[in-house]
């Protein structure tokens, strides 16, 4: 018998949602310089990789520049044998977090402010990052779907500003967020949400319609801070990205952190600042770098980071300055250079 084939319907196109691209990480330094025309470059550590492994969203990848090992978002996240040497000074925990810990997932350092560690998870691993070694399989706000968190939250009527930190808070499903700023609308005296994110950044596809949705319904406020520290972050996915967001009547800005090799000269921070502004941005801090071991070669000494700053203060216009600050275990605010 003959049958006729009935054609099988096209596939749709379906865009590929941002888990994927999460999924699609490369974590294998050897495939990154691969890709980059880099292969057997000098210095990469498989030591140091497998004490904090290497993390790039091939999107980012993308934007870093093939054959050049000075690159500076390659720097950034390239696992090197420097990160091995033990520098005193340089310690697990440096700007104090263990002590200032006010609840499970709760750090409670400024006035008036308390900062959730909402996941240890990121798209991204940053080298210097100053938790690198935070022990977040204990101390994760998420867990036990908030509760700890929530009931450290409302037991101290101080509090009007929730900081929503990590790891990287965007990095949850909006479900998992969607839950917690619901139970955070029902506690009276939070009045602002901020987010610290580096996702909108690096993996831009984050910034989808149901994040979008989200955060246009929160009945606070909103600042998200970014985290870019070289102008070549951007590129016209990333600038769709801060844009939705901004349709969202989120403030958007943006903290760096200064790097020896990434962002170190007067060119590359302007550079930072202009292009930010351009997507949307404004630079709010410049970081000295936390003293977290693993990171000493980055450091900038503060000679050198107070001239960079004041030849950006005759550069630029005020409002694309961003404030020179160390972060001291301890001090009631960050403490301007
Ligand atoms: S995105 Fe932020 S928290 Fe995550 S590794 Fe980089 S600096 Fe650290």
């Amino acid at each position: 018998m003959q049958t006729t084939m009935i054609p099988a319907a096209p596939a749709r196109l379906q865009p590929r949602g941002w888990q994927q691209h999460w999924r699609e990480a490369i974590r294998d330094p050897r495939e990154l310089l691969s890709l980059l025309g880099l292969d057997g470059l000098a210095g990469v550590s498989d030591a140091a990789a497998a004490q904090f492994p290497l993390r790039v969203p091939r999107g980012f990848a993308a934007r870093m520049r093939p054959g050049d090992p000075n690159d500076p978002l390659l720097r950034q996240v390239l696992p090197l044998d420097a990160e091995l040497r033990l520098v005193p000074g340089f310690s697990l925990d440096a700007v104090g977090d263990a002590a200032a810990r006010a609840g499970h997932g709760v750090i409670h350092k400024y006035a008036g402010r308390a900062l959730l560690v909402a996941t240890g998870s990121c798209a991204v691993h940053c080298r210097y990052c100053f938790r690198r070694h935070f022990p977040y399989a204990e101390q994760t706000a998420a867990a036990a779907g908030w509760r700890a968190a929530l009931d450290t939250l409302r037991g101290d009527d101080s509090l009007q500003e929730v900081i929503l930190s990590g790891g990287d808070p965007l990095s949850l499903a909006t479900s998992k967020l969607a839950e917690l700023t619901g139970a955070l609308s029902a506690i009276p005296h939070v009045r602002r949400l901020r987010i610290h994110t580096r996702l909108p950044v690096v993996l831009p596809e984050r910034v989808d319609d149901v994040l979008l949705a989200w955060l246009s319904a929160l009945p606070w406020p909103v600042v998200v801070v970014l985290h870019a520290n070289h102008a070549n972050e951007f590129d016209a996915q990333v600038d769709a990205a801060i844009a939705a967001l901004r349709t969202c009547g989120a403030t958007l800005l943006n903290q760096a952190v200064l790097l020896r090799g990434v962002n170190d000269t007067v060119d590359a921070q302007a550079a930072l600042h202009e292009r930010g502004f351009a997507a949307g941005v404004l630079p709010y801090y410049l970081h000295q770098l936390d003293r977290v071991a693993g990171a000493a070669h980055f450091e900038v000494p503060d000679h050198e980071a107070l001239a960079l700053h004041a030849a950006l203060r005759t550069r630029l216009p005020g409002y694309l300055l961003p404030r020179l600050v160390r972060e001291v275990a301890g001090d009631g605010s960050k403490r301007p250079l």
